[in-house]
């Protein structure tokens, strides 16, 4: 939806010298972003600012005077480089004060680490006397909030697994307005973007704001607007790409499979060559995992593949980047480990092409009761990382296509 004019803005600011030298991505402020879309708050710009107490403060005074949000995120650490609180403060000429209550709750928490509180952990326990804390149950900084005209200063922690929790339990209390606007999301996989655009191009902005990502599970289509035009777009969507469809909104191929394997009581093994383990990774990141996946080989030599039962004859007679060796080694993960299904992966992950295919040539295997399958994929030479994370979600997603 196009902001009017008239609309209100959030200000977000990661703070941090490590995010402008790039040693640190900054994923916070985008985050921050992203949970404000179901509000009529226009972000229209993030920033970066160095631990720098008269930048941070010049920062807070400029952004401060004309924002209904203002979320600052990192440098709230001990160490002397962490200067948020105090610089903010310093800006908007806040007075600060201590607080030997919170200062208690700190060294319990070192206590309860069995570690040894510092002088350094001292300047935590203060904030602006108008604000109010933000505990922290997972880390040693705790937050403040400040509220002051109808208006709301947010200062969090930088560490993710920190403040987000923190943000999700302030932000309902913020009172922000509320847009009256849904965001949903389809997943595909299979098709590159031009060619989905393809396909939806004479429905793609019918009454809602949509948008097209590519990610390493697939190709994503957002729609953003009223609620019954977005579901009315989503349902167009999904069918025109019917079978490339595989989720929405939070849905992610790992878990959608094991739900899928749990209702059966079926389980399933992995064997992994270009992957090496990423696949298994993936599948275990979901709780609950070991109820149907059993586990996993990373096969990565020719040796290996023969060891854990690949046939000698189909690596002699088609070698390791083949529909045959990956149909086989999905086979042989079944057959050593007894799951219901196998799935495995093999290809050229670069930089240099091997056995005369190109980098980017992945074969994926799928072993099951009903028979075995393979699917080649030609990605484009993306660079290792990025192909093998690719490659163990095509095999996630092949599987998926496949399920009876
Ligand atoms: P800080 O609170 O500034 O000391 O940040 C502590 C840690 O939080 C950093 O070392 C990063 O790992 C993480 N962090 C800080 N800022 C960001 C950010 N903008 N995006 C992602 N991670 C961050
Ligand atoms: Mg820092």
């Amino acid at each position: 939806m196009r902001a009017a004019k008239t609309m209100e803005t959030a200000e977000i600011v990661g703070v941090g010298s490590e995010l402008i030298r790039g040693e640190t991505l900054d994923t916070n402020t985008a985050e921050v972003a992203l949970s404000l879309r179901p509000y009529a708050l226009e972000v229209w710009r993030t920033l970066r600012v160095a631990d720098d107490p008269a930048r941070l403060a010049q920062t807070a005074r400029e952004l401060w005077p004309s924002a209904r949000l203002l979320v600052f995120l990192g440098g709230l650490g001990p160490t002397p480089d962490d200067v948020t609180t105090e610089a903010v403060a310093a800006g908007l000429g806040l007075d600060l004060a201590e607080d030997p209550q919170m200062l208690a709750q700190i060294a319990a928490r070192f206590a309860q680490m069995g570690r040894e509180m510092t002088a350094a952990n001292h300047k935590q326990e203060r904030k602006p006397a108008a604000a109010v804390w933000l505990p922290n149950p997972r880390g040693t900084a705790p937050g403040w909030w400040l509220r002051s005209g109808g208006r709301d200063l947010v200062v969090l922690p930088g560490p993710p697994a920190e403040w987000k929790p923190m943000w999700a339990e302030l932000l309902p209390r913020l009172g922000l307005p509320a847009s009256g606007a849904v965001r949903r999301v389809v997943k595909t996989h299979g098709l590159g973007e031009s060619q989905i655009m393809e396909r939806v191009a004479d429905i793609w902005d019918r009454g809602v704001t949509s948008g097209i990502y590519a990610h390493p599970d697939g190709v994503y289509l957002s729609a953003e607007g009223a609620p019954a035009a977005v579901d009315a777009w989503i349902g167009a969507v999904s069918e025109r790409l019917a079978e490339y469809v595989w989720g929405y909104d939070g849905d992610t191929l790992p878990a959608l499979l094991l739900a899928w394997l749990r209702k059966r009581g079926a389980t399933l093994a992995t064997m992994e060559s270009l992957t090496g383990g990423l696949l298994a990774g993936l599948i275990t990141g979901v709780p609950g995992s070991s109820q149907s996946f059993l586990g996993g080989m990373v096969s990565y030599s020719m040796g290996a593949k023969a060891r854990f039962g690949v046939p000698a004859e189909t690596l002699a007679a088609h070698g390791a980047v083949s529909a045959e060796t990956a149909a086989a080694m999905a086979e042989a993960a079944r057959a050593t480990l007894d799951a219901t299904y196998g799935v495995a992966t093999t290809g050229v992950a670069g930089p240099d092409e091997l056995e005369g295919y190109p980098v980017g040539t992945v074969y994926v295997g799928v072993a099951g009761p009903a028979g075995v399958h393979s699917r080649l994929y030609r990605f484009p030479p993306l660079g290792r990382e990025a192909l093998r994370q690719r490659s163990a979600y095509a095999a996630l997603a092949y599987f998926w296509s496949l399920r009876e």
